[in-house]
């Protein structure tokens, strides 16, 4: 069954986002991508479909956040800048809370992110 992945990722971790998403590409290919709306029009440069919501600090994280609570999210990977102050800093925490709550794999850095992939990709095998 398609697995959906949502990716967000902070202005200062944007080219890390990109690196990661080019290096698990054959998994992302089969994968429905939903997007904060500046992370996913960088990832439609990779070539990828995706699904931009609104931007992050005009209630993205917020929509994915919501996705997160009807069920409809498999897997967040969400590279936030740990030096960076946020203005929707509310938003970002709700939306670690929603997954905590909803028990919704989220990875914040590229090692775990690879986990979840890697692990979403055996479940899409067997
Ligand atoms: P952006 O939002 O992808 O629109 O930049 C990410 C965020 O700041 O949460």
């Amino acid at each position: 069954m398609s697995k959906t992945i949502a990716l967000i990722a902070h202005d200062g971790k944007k080219a890390d986002m990109v690196a990661f998403v080019k290096d698990h590409i054959e998994f992302l290919v089969k994968a429905k991508l939903v997007a904060t709306g500046t992370t996913g029009s960088y990832i439609l440069q990779t070539g990828l479909e995706v699904d931009r919501k609104l931007s992050g600090p005009m209630g993205g994280d917020a929509q994915i956040a919501a996705m997160a609570a009807e069920g409809k999210i498999d897997g967040i990977i969400f590279f936030r800048d740990p030096l960076g102050k946020h203005a929707h800093e509310p938003d970002i925490q709700m939306l670690m809370r929603v997954c905590d709550l909803y028990n919704v794999p989220l990875a914040t850095n590229p090692a775990t992110g690879s986990l979840i992939i890697e692990g979403l990709l055996e479940d899409l095998v067997s």
